[in-house]
């Protein structure tokens, strides 16, 4: 769902890439139904993850079918699949810079954590696990930067938990010579990735986003000891 069309390169997830508007896009639900039930779960954070940014009445549904959801009830899952290519699609079609011109990616939220994070595995965690993982760090960092409150932080935490996923992995622990952790890498390859500025979609409350410039690099290392603590 989208104008871009990547290869990996140097190591990388789409490295390299060109931009080109498809003439159509084919959405089959019975393909989505035969996927490994790994890939369906995963498959659900993006949709959580554009809720966020969008929409809060799209998360207030996924909350409340979270439990239907967790086991893929046909009903509700293809709804929330539906919608959420929907609001892709539709945010790169009026957002006003399908071909990423500027340096704001509000479809990247939690997702500067999930690139690295998926290098660092070697790939073995897969893009929506690792975004999990990365939304929950951001999460928790804009809670404790004062952008977002604790009791909706938590209450998202707790959507993304019930739908079975996985918010902390061993590879935000990995540490280089300096002892630094290594994700923090992610944030400076994020910014080359943006070609400039550096900008990070955070959200203030569901359907509420705002870029920051800058993250504090021992807030992020904190979040990091927070998500460690709640579910390593
Ligand atoms: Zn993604």
């Amino acid at each position: 769902m989208g104008v871009k069309s990547g290869i990996n390169f140097f190591g990388k997830k789409n490295w390299l890439g060109a931009f080109g508007v498809p003439h159509a896009i084919i959405n089959d639900l019975s393909l989505l139904h035969g996927l490994p039930e790994r890939e369906r779960r995963v498959g659900l954070v993006e949709a959580v993850k554009v809720a966020l940014i969008r929409d809060a009445g799209f998360f207030e549904y996924i909350a409340s079918h979270v439990r239907a959801l967790a086991v893929f009830a046909p009903q509700p899952f293809e709804a929330v699949i539906r919608e959420s290519a929907r609001q892709h699609m539709q945010h790169i079609a009026t957002a006003g810079d399908p071909f990423e011109r500027g340096s704001a990616r509000p479809l990247d939220f939690g997702h500067w954590a999930a690139h690295k994070l998926e290098q660092l595995s070697n790939f073995a965690l897969s893009h929506g696990e690792a975004v999990a993982v990365g939304m929950a760090l951001d999460l928790i960092y804009a809670r404790d930067a004062g952008l977002l409150p604790a009791a909706t932080a938590d209450r998202i935490l707790g959507v993304l938990t019930d739908l079975g996923l996985a918010l902390y992995t061993p590879f935000l622990d990995l540490r280089s010579g300096d002892g630094s952790r290594r994700v923090l890498e992610g944030l400076e390859e994020f910014r080359e990735h943006l070609g400039g500025r550096l900008s990070i979609p955070m959200i203030r409350a569901p359907g509420d986003r705002l870029e920051i410039h800058e993250m504090d690099a021992s807030r992020v290392d904190q979040a990091v000891d927070i998500l460690k603590a709640r579910y390593g």
